[in-house]
This record gives C-alpha cells, structure tokens and sequence, in this order.
C-alpha cells in the first residue's frame, strides 16, 4: 500500500462551463485541479502527497528538485516543503544563470519559502538527474538527509496521484455530476509526463474515460510517449491491481513555438477563455493545451463526444507575462 499525505483540498471541483461549451460546441466539462490549494496549487499538489510521504517516511530533512525557472513544481515543493518543516533546494533551468532570478511569479514564491535556488544552464540541464544526485551527495555529506523529487515529480509514485484523481471523478460521475456518465476524452497539458501517465491508467481503471488526449508544451510526440510509457510501468509495478491504461494520444500540435512561449492565437484563446467561461488559463501549459482542445472542435474532431479539460493550474506563469498579454486585451 503506497502512503500519502493529505495536502489538497479535494474533490476539486468537476464544472460545466456553458457559455464555453456553447462557443466551442462542444460537449465540454472542467476538472479544477487549478483550485487544489492556495498558493501551492495546481496539480503537482496530487503528486507531492505520495512523493512527499515516502520522503518522510524516510526521515529526509531536504527536498531536491527541478524544472524551468517559473516552474510551477518547484514552488508546490517549497511551500508544501515548508509547511511539513522540510527544507527545500531548487535547480531551475535558465538561459543565462548569471543574471539571477527574477524576483516574481514562482520564484517570489519559492523565496519567500525559504528555498534555496540554484540556476543552471539548458545544456547543464541535460543532466539533471545526475546533477541532481550530486546536490543529494552534498546535502548527506554535510549531515543532512535528501529526498529527490525528479522533474514534475514525475515517476511512478507521483503518478499514482492522478490514479487517485481518477478515482475522485468517478465518484463524482457516481453522484451524478457531469450527468453520471463517463467521458469520451480527457485534454490536458504535458510537461513531464507524469499527469499523462496516471490519467491514462486510471481513466481506464475506474472507468472515466475512453481515451487521454496529451498537449505536449516542449519536445515531440515521440519522446513523451516514451517517457510516458516509462512511468506507466513504474506506477503499474508499485499498484499491480490497475490493468492496461487507457488509450493515450500525445499530440504536439499545440506545441508552439518554445517551452514557455504561446502563439498570438493561443494568446487570444486564452483570452476567450477567461471572459466566456472565468478560467485563468497560462501561456505555458493550460492555455496551450486548451487551445489545442479547441482547435479540435474547430476542427470537427470533438463533434459527439464528451469532453473533460483537466485544468492543471499554473497562474503564476501567467502573471509574470503580463507585458505579453497588452495587446490581446481590447474588448471585442
Ligand atoms: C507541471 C504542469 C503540467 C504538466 O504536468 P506533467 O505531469 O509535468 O506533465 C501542466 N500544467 C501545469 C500548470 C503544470 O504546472
């Protein structure tokens, strides 16, 4: 039996946004998972309950993880880190480490938890995983005792979070919301894999959905299903009741055109999506990967089928690129 800790506030919500689904016309609900905490919010939060237990079950005092610079794992980790009176390290990803870190969005956050910020290259974070085992040699040798949390907190242990996410929609679906009835499809933005990986097992496990649609934000199709299969397995090794997953699509038309960057369009769809429907969407995962959703309306791919957006949070990410958004704001 995997442990876990309660940290989110759950069940989050499971919505019908009308005015939304009605200009998609599409048949269309919303998992927010973006209102799973305060200022730790987003999905990580369902990872970090099991990753974090297997951390104190092991008696660690320090926290070791990765990402981008705004990542948004990073900042659960350091303010779920503090509230257990763990102490985070942070190695986040930046193109030119010695200008620093901005003091804004996750990174305010991060400092303003305590963690310990350490910046490195794109090319140094090609490396990470054995970067971030050196980080844990250094924490042990000068007496301390390291968990490391690999990026996204995406292995087979985060990924039984969104196992368990499943689970939670299936009650809900059993109470009647969403009209009781499963879904066709559930769209959702991928960065690491490790959402993709438990939405999929357990979509089919508790019977939720037919098929997973992952918006990749960075890298191709290929990679992801790779990793994704991966940690699939590693989820499927530590819960060997769940059977096959569900069928996966990784899809990177949704992609644009860097990590952290949206097109004009996406912009303007996120955009849309805040006044039809009061979703705060980011230019990094959610907004993409929505984009993408609509896209596939817009395309007749949707047409008959019942959807669910898994919004995965992110605001933060959306507020430091405020500057981006100036020209996307006159009314209609
Ligand atoms: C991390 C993140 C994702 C992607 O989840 P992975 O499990 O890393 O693929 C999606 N949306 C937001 C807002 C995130 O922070």
């Amino acid at each position: 039996m995997v442990r876990r800790i309660n940290l989110a506030h759950l069940p989050t919500p499971l919505q019908r946004p009308t005015r939304l689904a009605e200009a998609l016309g599409v048949d269309l609900y919303v998992k927010r998972d973006d209102m799973t905490g305060g200022a730790e919010a987003g999905n990580k939060i369902r990872k970090l309950e099991i990753l974090l237990a297997a951390a104190l079950a092991e008696g660690a005092d320090t926290l070791i993880t990765c990402g981008g610079i705004q990542s948004n794992h990073a900042r659960a980790t350091a303010l779920l880190g503090a509230s257990l009176g763990l102490r985070s390290i942070l190695v986040l990803r930046t193109a030119d480490p010695a200008a620093g870190a901005p003091l804004a969005g996750n990174v305010l956050l991060d400092r303003m938890a305590g963690a310990e910020i350490r910046l490195i290259t794109p090319e140094q974070y090609r490396d990470r995983v054995a970067l971030l085992a050196s980080v844990a040699a250094e924490v042990r040798a000068a007496g301390g005792k390291p968990y490391v949390i690999p990026e996204g907190g995406s292995n087979g242990l985060g990924a039984l979070g969104y196992v368990r996410a499943m689970e939670e929609v299936r009650r809900q679906l059993d109470l009647g919301l969403a009209s009781g009835k499963p879904f066709d499809v559930i769209v959702h933005a991928c960065g690491s894999g490790g959402t993709a990986a438990g939405l999929a097992l357990g979509a089919a496990h508790y019977e939720v959905a037919e098929e997973v649609r992952t918006m990749v934000v960075c890298d191709d199709a290929p990679t992801f299903e790779r990793i994704i299969a991966g940690i699939v397995d590693e989820a499927r090794a530590l819960e060997p009741a769940l059977g096959s997953p569900a069928t996966l699509r990784v899809d990177e038309r949704a992609r644009g055109p860097a990590y952290a960057v949206a097109t004009p369009e996406q912009r303007r769809r996120i955009v849309e999506a805040a006044r039809l429907g009061g979703l705060a969407l980011d230019p990094v995962y959610t907004g993409k990967a929505f984009s993408g959703l609509w896209e596939m309306a817009e395309r007749g791919e949707l047409a008959g089928k019942r959807v669910l957006f898994l919004h995965t949070g992110g605001l933060p990410g959306l507020l430091v690129q405020a500057d981006a958004f100036a020209g996307d704001l006159a009314t209609a």
